[in-house]
């Protein structure tokens, strides 16, 4: 370890030798009140805005002022097809074929509806598997799926355990479960990149792994949209879904995304909940005709959906293609690195990184327990300008975004830690 790296100069070369640099610039880095610019760490909560998502709403805004109802073919880009203009570029970033994805609805309800076509239990074979620690939305999502199809919600759930004095899962002990229950469980549905820990699981892997035994196999990717490559096609999962607002930068609330996989594509034996909008394209303005559905993942579609929504996730996806996907990915590992390095100088006495060391096996998210930490660490930190995350017990996650984070974000952050922890 070299003394130069624990300088700001450092961190300051870094930044200027940052081919992409200049992104910071062109999102709203929120300021505190008395104005100084936050140590912004939290893009995995609620992505930050970027400055051209103004202009894309007013377009929309303008062409509903100025068009009416005739905006849905004459708007600059028409609302009838507009969720056609996010296919492209979503479908790059989480590694899937355009014909596999959609933008639609919000995260929890659309593992509802993919539920709905992918957990179809017997009465021998209905269980659910998640990771122990799932984030509380999908577990009471599965919870009411079991009940919802009769069967009781503690007995119908199967838990992936992460061994003693280790926050991180393990897929030996998925293959046990799976050599054990496998002919029991129906559905494997468990996070991508684990929310708490920020560990990135290999999707492909556990895939394999289910269908081996029979199951089919979704993710929740809100963690990894945009965060790490999830190759979500060459995965071969049966579907995903993630949400826009975190990694994706499109707004509090906004839109999710979905993934089936192509080998679903043309299936009619699936069940699903339609609407006028899983209709066939052509004819759906008819209104007589009987069901014909779109083929892929728009066939899962249910509403005309909410432009003014997919307006902002345009106005983000524009940029991902703008900076490309890849060279994220390169800078994330690096600056992640760099904040990895940082903090293990505080000494593992202090603190201790529950994220994977491997860099493939996270995204940019640390999570950082401190001992004997409670809350009041978290609003200190706060207090100095650093927004971070708290999780009960002792947790704080950090998540350096590379389109807006700097070197100098993560030296300064560091820098204060330590001041507060030896205080
Ligand atoms: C953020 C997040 C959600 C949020 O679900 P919404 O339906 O968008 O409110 C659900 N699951 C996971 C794992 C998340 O990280």
């Amino acid at each position: 370890m070299s003394h130069h790296k624990l300088s700001l100069e450092y961190a300051l070369e870094q930044d200027k030798n940052d081919p992409l640099k200049a992104y910071r610039n062109q999102f709203h880095i929120p300021k505190s009140k008395h104005g100084d610019t936050w140590i912004y760490m939290t893009g995995n909560s609620l992505g930050l805005q970027p400055k051209q998502t103004k202009s894309y709403l007013n377009q929309e805004l303008e062409d509903w002022q100025n068009l009416g109802v005739e905006g849905h073919f004459e708007a600059k880009n028409p609302w009838l097809d507009y969720h056609k203009l996010l296919t492209d570029s979503m479908a790059k970033i989480v590694g899937a074929k355009p014909i596999e994805v959609i933008v639609m609805n919000t995260l929890t309800a659309n593992l509802h509806f993919l539920m709905v076509s992918f957990y179809k239990p017997t009465k021998t074979r209905y269980k659910i598997l998640i990771e122990s620690d799932a984030f509380p939305s999908d577990k009471y999502a599965v919870e009411s799926q079991l009940r919802h199809h009769g069967h009781n919600d503690k007995e119908g759930l199967v838990l992936w355990g992460t061994k003693k004095n280790t926050n991180l899962l393990d897929y030996d002990t998925l293959e046990t479960i799976l050599k054990n229950q496998g002919h029991e469980i129906a559905l494997i549905m468990v996070g991508g990149v684990n929310y708490y820990t920020g560990q990135f699981l290999d999707l492909k892997r556990i895939t394999e792994l289910g269908h081996k035994y029979g199951c089919k196999v979704g993710f929740d990717c809100a963690h990894g949209a945009g965060n790490v490559a999830l190759n979500l096609h060459d995965s071969g999962a049966d579907f995903a879904v993630w949400c826009t607002y975190k990694y994706l930068n499109s707004g509090p609330g906004s839109l999710g995304g979905c993934f089936i996989h192509e080998r679903h594509a043309y299936r009619k034996d699936l069940n699903r909940f339609t609407g006028w909008w899983s209709h066939n394209k052509t004819t759906r303005f008819k209104m007589r005709d009987d069901f014909d559905q779109i083929p892929g993942a728009e066939g899962w579609q249910l509403s005309n959906p909410p432009i003014l929504s997919m307006a902002s996730i345009k106005a983000s996806l524009d940029m991902f293609n703008d900076a490309g996907i890849d060279n994220l990915f390169i800078k994330s590992k690096k600056l992640t690195g760099y904040f990895e390095f940082l903090l293990k100088q505080l000494g593992e006495e202090t603190i201790r990184i529950i994220t994977p060391n491997n860099p493939n096996e996270r995204g940019c998210q640390l999570s950082i327990q401190v001992k004997n930490a409670n809350k009041t660490l978290h609003n200190k930190l706060t207090k100095a300008g650093i927004i971070s995350d708290w999780r009960e017990p002792d947790v704080i996650r950090c998540a350096p975004v590379p389109f807006y984070n700097t070197f100098e974000d993560v030296f300064r952050l560091v820098e204060k830690l330590k001041f507060i922890l030896n205080k």
